[in-house]
């Protein structure tokens, strides 16, 4: 398989260099030239087939000139200890993508990431330096799944005050290897700083550089997998509802659907960073400021996977596949208490996908019969949020551990050269 920029089809690379570099030399995010169809056998045993084998038909053929089968299937192994399963809750499928280490479902992407760079640089002696920014979640899973590789370090830009306590400690509690910096702006402005790395070239070579965003096509690839598992987990064509920020997530979905899942649909569900909600109902792409929400890790104005899915699909087909709403503070709260009534407690971003289905069920645009609420976090990591309304969370062991660290980062200017400075 060749991957290319979204910006010019005239360099392919494979996945290993597309995985270690990130964003494309022109700036592009890379995609691939051909995305690989699922075999009709898979797709019928998808409901008898355990995660780990379905992980390993969907991700083979994306990797399989760089990550020989044997080795696929040990790196699956000792990423995916955990499950992704589907569960029933207040009249609607729920598939609960936070049993991973850091509760949220970042950790399907950046446990098969870490494992996959360790890989495809053995042998090598240049260190490399990941830089990533986060809106909450990503930077705790990639410091955890990178925690003490050799020859790896992490860098870390998050908003500062902007994440929750836990959040923090688990990007910023770690030490060694991982390096949290505290951005004084948004995350719009740590992903600027970011990208702007990137493009500088002095940085780029003394510090061999990779990114860890959902921009990195090694971390899109490992979470088309529960979507297809989901679709063997329901009994009907699937609807997602998928909560949105950056937008890689739905993107992993949409190969999902093009690999040939049984999907029916997707919500591009988003808080009141619906950038891709209003592109979605006027055709025209108008990138916002991020303005802060109780679903922090969508505060994005600007997604980024924007580029990659305007590349694979035009405004009319993807009006075709995707229904965008959004939900405002005040709905996700009354969500969170409502379905606490049933029984079933919500983390403020998995309310917000189940929120969108509700007003699109009220709409009258879809049944609920085939909605599944893609749930991106554990509610105890947003205990903060939670404890306001009155509802109280056991933190899971993973958390609890986190929870016993302290944080330690540097406080920045979101500035190019504040950026620099930490780093040379
Ligand atoms: C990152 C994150 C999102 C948004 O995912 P994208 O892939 O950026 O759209 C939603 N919910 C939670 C809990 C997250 O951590």
């Amino acid at each position: 398989m060749q991957y290319y920029s979204t910006r010019s089809k005239n360099d392919p690379v494979s996945f290993a260099k597309a995985a270690l570099t990130g964003l494309a030399p022109d700036g592009g995010l890379y995609i691939p030239g051909d995305v690989p169809r699922l075999s009709s056998a898979v797709k019928s045993s998808l409901a008898h087939m355990e995660y780990i084998d379905i992980a390993f038909e969907i991700i083979k053929p994306w990797v399989t000139e760089d990550i020989p089968s044997g080795v696929l299937e040990e790196m699956l192994i000792s990423s995916y200890p955990f499950d992704a399963p589907v569960v029933e809750a207040g009249g609607r499928y729920v598939l609960e993508l936070f049993h991973g280490p850091t509760a949220a479902f970042k950790d399907f992407g950046a446990r098969f990431m870490a494992r996959a760079f360790s890989y495809l640089r053995r042998g090598e002696d240049k260190a490399l330096t990941i830089l990533t920014a986060t809106s909450g979640d990503t930077g705790g899973a990639v410091a955890d799944g990178f925690f003490g590789i050799d020859g790896i370090s992490v860098i870390v830009l998050y908003p500062k005050g902007r994440i929750s306590y836990l959040q923090e400690k688990q990007i910023a509690g770690l030490g060694k290897n991982i390096i949290a910096l505290a951005v004084e702006g948004s995350f719009d402005d740590c992903q600027r700083l970011v990208k702007q790395a990137f493009k500088d070239q002095d940085l780029q070579k003394k510090f061999n550089l990779a990114s860890a965003n959902s921009i990195n096509v090694s971390r899109l690839i490992p979470q088309i997998v529960y979507y297809a598992a989901a679709c063997g987990r329901v009994s009907t064509k699937p609807l997602f509802s998928v909560p949105s920020g950056n937008f890689g997530n739905l993107t992993a979905g949409l190969y999902a659907y093009k690999m040939g899942a049984p999907i029916q649909k997707f919500i591009a569900a988003t808080n009141i960073n619906k950038t891709i909600p209003d592109y979605l109902e006027t055709g025209n792409y108008i990138e916002q400021l991020s303005k802060a929400t109780l679903s922090n890790a969508m505060d994005v104005g600007a997604p980024s996977n924007f580029e990659r899915i305007n590349a694979h699909f035009s405004w009319e087909e993807l009006k075709e596949i995707i229904f965008g709403m959004y939900v405002s503070d005040e709905e996700t709260r009354e969500t969170i208490k409502e379905v606490y009534k049933t029984g079933y407690c919500l983390d403020p971003h998995s309310a917000v996908g189940w929120q969108a289905a509700t007003k699109l069920e009220q709409k009258g645009v879809i049944d609920n019969e085939n909605t599944v609420i893609v749930s991106t976090a554990h509610p105890a990591k947003f205990g903060e949020t939670l404890e306001e309304l009155g509802i109280h969370v056991a933190l899971p062991a993973s958390l609890e551990k986190a929870m016993q660290r302290t944080a330690q980062s540097n406080t920045i200017k979101a500035e190019f050269e504040a950026l620099k400075s930490q780093l040379s």
